[in-house]
């Protein structure tokens, strides 16, 4: 039976050889000839997410959506959030604020232009905002998003902003105000461990990882779950890298599917979109835009409590 409450689904769109984790100058030079794989592995899927009656918020990076057009309009005319994960999946930490406006621009633009819909979502490659490019969050503001799912509260070697409020909250960024949508983590002991999705969803086995998944719903909090197409594909073509890196990427890839499916069991998942609307009514009856705090304040938009449809 699933427990009470909505939670928020999400599928970052880029292809196996994309991934941060394998990043080099050269790598990135000769994405045009690896195999595409992303195609398949996003209509796995979007039929998973069928049979459970589920919508999702996809984060389709641009360079993926000039080339497979055809795979954005499939994720929206099923009834998914599109939203974007920036163009060319330069890690935000090795931009400059020029640069990742107009990243941040184009793929907006581009997958307004192929879908016909507004995008109001971000997620950065590998959630780089950090404390040191917090600059990027009124850039997202002036570029016309509403919401970012990018700051990882946690301790990592490559992101994370340890310290930052573990849930949905409004940020005033001085160019307007954002909702910050930060992945799902649970304090255990001292320490803040991520129980996600992602890497850590293969690394710990399903009956380990829901009781943590329930301690916090329990928190009062929606859940924000994060997925990625090469996860569900066993079969993708390997790639060199450190230790770490192929560990953490090919970990229980022939699990993720199985794990997906018990997830989708056991709660019930909606767009990012719809979760932040829940939690702003939950905040506000009167649907206003009380609570707005700055940057450098914690606030929280607490406990939400409904269900709805509506709009960021
Ligand atoms: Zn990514």
């Amino acid at each position: 039976m699933k427990r009470e409450g909505v939670h928020a689904l999400s599928f970052d769109v880029e292809e196996h050889f994309q991934v941060s984790a394998f990043w080099s100058d050269e790598r990135r030079s000769k994405w045009e000839s690896y195999e595409s794989r992303i195609e398949r592995n996003v209509d796995k899927i979007l039929s998973l997410l069928s049979l459970y009656g589920v919508h999702a918020t996809f984060f389709v990076l641009g360079w993926v959506a000039s080339r497979r057009r055809g795979v954005v309009k499939t994720i929206v005319d099923q009834g998914h959030e599109l939203a974007s994960h920036g163009f060319g999946h330069e890690m935000i930490t090795m931009q400059h604020p020029a640069q990742f406006r107009d990243d941040v621009r184009k793929s907006k633009q581009l997958l307004e232009d192929i879908a016909g819909v507004p995008v109001y979502g971000y997620r950065a490659p590998s959630f780089t905002i950090v404390s040191r490019t917090r600059w990027a969050l009124p850039i997202l503001v002036e570029e016309g998003y509403r919401y970012d799912s990018s700051i990882f509260p946690i301790r990592h070697d490559r992101y994370g902003m340890p310290g930052a409020l573990p849930y949905c909250h409004r940020i005033e960024t001085g160019s307007g105000s954002l909702w910050e949508v930060p992945p799902s983590t649970l304090k255990v002991g001292s320490v803040r461990i991520p129980i996600a999705g992602g890497g850590y969803f293969r690394l710990f086995p399903y009956p380990m990882l829901r009781p943590l998944l329930n301690r916090a719903v329990a928190e009062g909090h929606p859940l924000v779950m994060y997925f990625h197409p090469w996860e569900l594909d066993p079969e993708q073509p390997r790639m060199t890298g450190s230790w770490l890196s192929t560990f953490r990427h090919y970990l229980n890839l022939d699990k993720t599917e199985r794990r997906l499916k018990w997830l989708l069991s056991d709660f019930r998942f909606t767009t990012i979109q719809n979760a932040v609307e829940m939690v702003r009514l939950a905040c506000n009856g009167d649907g206003s835009l009380v609570g707005t705090t700055s940057i450098n304040v914690q606030h929280s938009a607490s406990r939400y409590v409904t269900a709805g449809n509506g709009h960021v």
